[in-house]
Protein backbone atom coordinates (compact mmCIF):
# COMPACT_ATOMS: atom_id res chain seq x y z
CA UNK A 1 0.00 0.00 0.00
CA UNK A 2 1.06 3.51 -1.02
CA UNK A 3 0.78 6.31 1.90
CA UNK A 4 -0.86 8.92 0.63
CA UNK A 5 0.91 12.50 0.99
CA UNK A 6 -0.62 15.52 1.83
CA UNK A 7 -0.93 18.03 -0.97
CA UNK A 8 0.84 20.84 0.85
CA UNK A 9 3.93 18.29 1.61
CA UNK A 10 4.23 17.20 -1.94
CA UNK A 11 3.85 21.36 -2.87
CA UNK A 12 6.73 22.35 -0.42
CA UNK A 13 9.25 19.47 -1.42
CA UNK A 14 12.33 20.88 -3.67
CA UNK A 15 12.42 21.34 -7.54
CA UNK A 16 16.21 22.31 -8.91
CA UNK A 17 16.43 25.35 -11.14
CA UNK A 18 18.83 25.28 -14.15
CA UNK A 19 19.20 28.57 -15.72
CA UNK A 20 19.00 28.99 -19.96
CA UNK A 21 22.50 27.44 -20.39
CA UNK A 22 21.65 24.38 -17.80
CA UNK A 23 23.33 25.41 -14.74
CA UNK A 24 22.05 24.79 -11.72
CA UNK A 25 21.48 28.38 -10.04
CA UNK A 26 18.68 27.69 -7.09
CA UNK A 27 16.23 25.23 -5.56
CA UNK A 28 12.83 25.98 -5.33
CA UNK A 29 9.42 24.57 -3.81
CA UNK A 30 7.01 22.34 -6.11
CA UNK A 31 4.93 24.88 -5.86
CA UNK A 32 6.87 28.02 -7.12
CA UNK A 33 8.43 25.72 -9.85
CA UNK A 34 4.41 25.14 -10.78
CA UNK A 35 3.62 29.04 -11.27
CA UNK A 36 6.94 29.20 -12.82
CA UNK A 37 5.62 26.49 -15.68
CA UNK A 38 2.24 28.05 -15.69
CA UNK A 39 3.21 31.75 -16.32
CA UNK A 40 5.63 30.28 -19.28
CA UNK A 41 8.43 31.14 -17.92
CA UNK A 42 10.13 28.26 -17.27
CA UNK A 43 9.93 24.06 -19.19
CA UNK A 44 10.01 20.98 -16.85
CA UNK A 45 13.09 19.06 -17.58
CA UNK A 46 12.78 15.04 -17.45
CA UNK A 47 16.03 14.57 -16.10
CA UNK A 48 16.38 10.61 -17.69
CA UNK A 49 15.50 11.74 -21.14
CA UNK A 50 15.96 15.60 -21.04
CA UNK A 51 13.04 15.78 -22.90
CA UNK A 52 11.36 19.49 -22.15
CA UNK A 53 7.83 20.17 -21.41
CA UNK A 54 5.87 23.09 -20.91
CA UNK A 55 2.92 23.17 -18.74
CA UNK A 56 -0.16 21.88 -20.96
CA UNK A 57 2.43 19.14 -22.54
CA UNK A 58 3.59 18.31 -18.90
CA UNK A 59 -0.49 18.32 -17.48
CA UNK A 60 -1.06 15.78 -20.29
CA UNK A 61 1.29 12.98 -19.13
CA UNK A 62 -1.17 12.57 -15.98
CA UNK A 63 0.60 11.31 -12.78
CA UNK A 64 -0.03 7.38 -12.13
CA UNK A 65 -2.32 7.01 -9.20
CA UNK A 66 0.62 5.83 -7.29
CA UNK A 67 3.35 8.60 -8.12
CA UNK A 68 3.83 12.35 -6.33
CA UNK A 69 1.37 14.32 -8.09
CA UNK A 70 -0.89 17.01 -7.18
CA UNK A 71 -4.16 17.36 -8.12
CA UNK A 72 -7.00 20.31 -9.10
CA UNK A 73 -10.16 19.68 -10.58
CA UNK A 74 -9.63 17.98 -13.84
CA UNK A 75 -5.82 17.43 -13.75
CA UNK A 76 -3.15 14.65 -11.95
CA UNK A 77 0.35 16.78 -12.49
CA UNK A 78 3.15 14.86 -11.82
CA UNK A 79 5.94 16.43 -9.17
CA UNK A 80 8.60 18.74 -11.31
CA UNK A 81 11.87 17.31 -9.97
CA UNK A 82 13.85 19.96 -12.23
CA UNK A 83 13.03 23.02 -14.36
CA UNK A 84 14.35 25.32 -17.19
CA UNK A 85 14.07 29.10 -16.94
CA UNK A 86 13.29 30.31 -20.69
CA UNK A 87 15.37 33.48 -20.57
CA UNK A 88 17.94 35.59 -18.79
CA UNK A 89 15.40 37.27 -16.53
CA UNK A 90 14.12 35.84 -13.33
CA UNK A 91 17.88 35.65 -11.48
CA UNK A 92 18.94 33.57 -14.03
CA UNK A 93 22.60 34.75 -13.44
CA UNK A 94 22.93 34.75 -9.59
CA UNK A 95 25.15 37.20 -7.65
CA UNK A 96 27.01 36.69 -4.59
CA UNK A 97 26.11 38.38 -1.62
CA UNK A 98 28.44 41.38 -0.71
CA UNK A 99 28.81 40.33 2.95
CA UNK A 100 31.84 40.25 5.16
CA UNK A 101 31.96 37.03 5.56
CA UNK A 102 31.99 35.98 1.70
CA UNK A 103 34.15 39.13 1.11
CA UNK A 104 36.78 36.92 3.19
CA UNK A 105 36.58 34.38 1.72
CA UNK A 106 37.11 35.73 -1.80
CA UNK A 107 40.25 37.58 -0.13
CA UNK A 108 40.90 33.68 1.51
CA UNK A 109 41.65 36.13 4.81
CA UNK A 110 44.75 37.56 3.37
CA UNK A 111 45.76 40.93 3.85
CA UNK A 112 45.59 42.90 0.08
CA UNK A 113 48.59 44.78 0.89
CA UNK A 114 51.51 43.00 2.66
CA UNK A 115 49.89 39.69 1.44
CA UNK A 116 49.99 37.86 5.16
CA UNK A 117 47.09 35.35 5.98
CA UNK A 118 45.73 36.27 9.51
CA UNK A 119 42.86 34.83 11.40
CA UNK A 120 39.61 37.02 10.81
CA UNK A 121 40.17 39.17 14.13
CA UNK A 122 43.34 40.10 12.93
CA UNK A 123 41.79 41.44 9.57
CA UNK A 124 39.28 44.14 8.86
CA UNK A 125 37.39 45.74 5.68
CA UNK A 126 39.04 48.09 3.92
CA UNK A 127 37.69 50.76 1.55
CA UNK A 128 40.11 51.34 -1.12
CA UNK A 129 38.83 54.90 -2.13
CA UNK A 130 38.08 55.58 1.40
CA UNK A 131 34.14 56.02 2.74
CA UNK A 132 35.34 59.78 3.63
CA UNK A 133 36.17 60.61 0.01
CA UNK A 134 32.99 59.07 -1.74
CA UNK A 135 34.42 55.30 -1.65
CA UNK A 136 31.20 52.78 -1.89
CA UNK A 137 31.22 49.50 0.39
CA UNK A 138 31.13 47.15 -3.08
CA UNK A 139 32.59 44.56 -4.63
CA UNK A 140 35.54 46.58 -6.76
CA UNK A 141 36.31 49.04 -3.66
CA UNK A 142 36.31 46.94 -0.75
CA UNK A 143 38.77 44.15 0.09
CA UNK A 144 40.56 42.32 3.46
CA UNK A 145 43.72 44.29 5.08
CA UNK A 146 45.48 44.02 8.43
CA UNK A 147 45.16 46.39 11.13
CA UNK A 148 48.73 47.74 10.34
CA UNK A 149 48.09 47.99 6.44
CA UNK A 150 44.57 49.86 7.45
CA UNK A 151 45.77 52.28 9.94
CA UNK A 152 48.81 52.87 7.67
CA UNK A 153 46.25 53.29 4.63
CA UNK A 154 44.10 56.08 6.98
CA UNK A 155 41.87 57.94 4.77
CA UNK A 156 44.61 58.34 2.02
CA UNK A 157 44.16 56.98 -1.81
CA UNK A 158 46.00 54.19 -2.37
CA UNK A 159 49.24 56.54 -4.16
CA UNK A 160 49.30 59.48 -1.43
CA UNK A 161 49.31 56.48 1.00
CA UNK A 162 52.62 54.80 -0.63
CA UNK A 163 50.63 51.06 -1.00
CA UNK A 164 49.84 48.86 -3.83
CA UNK A 165 47.03 46.05 -3.68
CA UNK A 166 48.12 42.80 -4.63
CA UNK A 167 45.32 42.50 -6.99
CA UNK A 168 42.79 44.41 -8.13
CA UNK A 169 39.75 43.77 -6.37
CA UNK A 170 36.39 42.14 -8.42
CA UNK A 171 33.07 40.40 -8.26
CA UNK A 172 33.56 36.93 -7.28
CA UNK A 173 31.58 34.59 -9.62
CA UNK A 174 29.15 32.45 -7.92
CA UNK A 175 29.18 28.84 -7.40
CA UNK A 176 26.53 26.51 -7.94
CA UNK A 177 28.67 23.96 -5.55
CA UNK A 178 26.83 26.36 -2.89
CA UNK A 179 23.81 23.86 -4.27
CA UNK A 180 25.93 20.86 -2.81
CA UNK A 181 25.82 21.99 0.97
CA UNK A 182 21.99 22.95 1.20
CA UNK A 183 20.34 21.73 3.75
CA UNK A 184 17.42 20.05 1.59
CA UNK A 185 16.81 16.98 0.65
CA UNK A 186 18.52 16.03 -2.85
CA UNK A 187 17.14 14.41 -5.30
CA UNK A 188 18.87 11.57 -6.88
CA UNK A 189 17.86 12.85 -10.30
CA UNK A 190 20.18 15.90 -9.66
CA UNK A 191 23.28 14.14 -8.77
CA UNK A 192 24.30 14.61 -12.79
CA UNK A 193 23.89 18.43 -13.27
CA UNK A 194 24.90 19.70 -9.61
CA UNK A 195 28.00 17.36 -9.85
CA UNK A 196 29.05 17.98 -12.95
CA UNK A 197 28.53 22.26 -12.41
CA UNK A 198 30.54 21.75 -9.64
CA UNK A 199 33.39 20.33 -11.58
CA UNK A 200 33.24 22.78 -14.27
CA UNK A 201 33.14 25.46 -11.68
CA UNK A 202 36.25 24.18 -9.60
CA UNK A 203 38.62 23.45 -12.06
CA UNK A 204 37.93 27.01 -14.09
CA UNK A 205 40.77 29.05 -11.65
ZN1 LIG B 1 48.70 43.99 5.79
Amino acid sequence: MIAAVPVYAVLSQPTLVLNRHWTPIRICTVKKALGLLAKGVAHVIVPDTYKCYDFQSWADLRAAADEPHIRTVSLRIKVPEMILLRSCDHAGTPRVVFSRRNLFRRDKNTCQYCGRRLPSEALSIDHVVPRALGGKSTWTNCVVACHSCNVGKGNKLLPDAGMKLLKPPREPRWRPSVLVTLPVRRRESWDHFISEAYWNVELEE
